[in-house]
């Protein structure tokens, strides 16, 4: 992991810094809009930036978006400690936050949630939609049951669902908000455009976001880059086919703009990112359908892609999902 962070991509207005802790590495990026025009130079309520936190467990990205009045943070991290350390990035800024957004119900945008409610508690958590608060809900009880023999629970304590014999658990219900349209107006100025009409992919539902002031699209987990897919024990052949279908059907909408691309995983990127999504999905798809085992396919795929991250965790268990040990091609 530390050489696919040393490896990273560049961008002119974007300011990098290196932070390792114990091990583990956050890089934090920052991005203004407009910075060569007058008016936002002047006028702080209209600047709007974005912050992209990188947690060093499961190479899972944050976004802070400020406007030199307010905040609104997207996606909370997959362990208290990285969100701990998302939270500190947070107060450098010394502003309210406003509103906590969680693109998907998956553990590595969502369990920092608890540490989130208690320090900001003026912030709502919200998602775009009711299917996206159950997926929420139902990934945390799936997580919970993955017996108590890990060292480490899959799933941390403080999200095991509110009830009378757990009084101090995560009321998803009630913690959780919708918001009322697909859009997210900072106070102060600045807008989130939400888009959440997604077949199911690497999640049942999805929400990904634009911001016209940035010409930013942050694609939560329909966008990898440089890291491997993950493709684990809830992803179906289908999911995988209409992921594809969706990058292609993204990258049509979005092409005449050229905005900056933000994954869910690895570096902020461009446009080429769909293209490059796309061909990893195809070679997954032939390696893993043609492999007589596990350890061909992991084989196959590290060789074409040497440099990707989470080869050990996302890869290893879409391999797992996908690959049956039987001796015999998949199909
Ligand atoms: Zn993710």
């Amino acid at each position: 992991m530390i050489m696919f962070l040393v490896n990273r991509y560049h961008q002119v207005l974007f300011l990098f810094a290196l932070c390792s802790l114990l091990g583990s590495c956050s890089l934090w990026q920052e991005g203004a809009a407009d910075k060569q025009s007058p008016e936002s130079q002047t006028s702080t309520h209209n600047k709007l930036e974005v912050e992209m936190f990188m947690g060093g467990f499961a190479t899972v990205n944050s976004f802070i978006f400020s406007n030199g009045k307010s905040i609104v943070v997207m996606d909370v991290q997959r362990k208290t400690y990285e969100a701990e350390k998302l939270v500190e990035a947070i107060h450098a800024r010394q502003l309210p936050v406003t509103h906590i957004l969680i693109t998907h119900g998956h553990t590595d945008h969502f369990t920092g949630m608890p540490l989130f409610r208690k320090t900001f508690p003026n912030a709502k958590i919200v998602v775009a939609n009711e299917d996206i608060r159950q997926d929420i809900k139902a990934y945390a009880i799936y997580m919970d049951g993955f017996g108590a023999t890990a060292a480490e629970p899959p799933l941390e304590p403080p999200l095991r669902v509110k009830s009378e014999s757990n009084p101090d658990g995560f009321d998803y219900e009630n913690y959780i908000g919708i918001l009322p349209e697909n859009r997210l107006t900072l106070d102060g100025g600045g807008t989130l455009e939400l888009t959440t009409d997604y077949k199911e992919a690497e999640a049942p539902h999805m929400t990904t976001v634009y911001s016209p002031e940035l010409n930013a699209l942050f694609l939560s987990d329909f966008g990898y880059n440089k890291v491997h897919h993950w493709q684990g024990d809830d992803i179906s052949w289908e999911d995988i086919a209409n992921w594809r279908e969706e990058l292609l059907r993204i990258k049509n909408e979005y092409i005449s703009r050229n905005p900056a691309v933000y994954p869910g995983h690895g570096d902020v990127t461009d446009m080429r990112m769909f293209d490059e999504m796309v061909r990893y999905i195809d070679n997954y798809t032939r390696i893993a359908k043609s492999a007589t085992s596990r350890r061909e396919a992991m084989a196959q795929m590290m060789a074409l892609y040497p440099d990707y991250g989470e080869a050990d965790f996302f890869l290893k268990y879409s391999i797992e999902n996908h690959v049956k040990e039987t001796g015999a091609p998949q199909n």
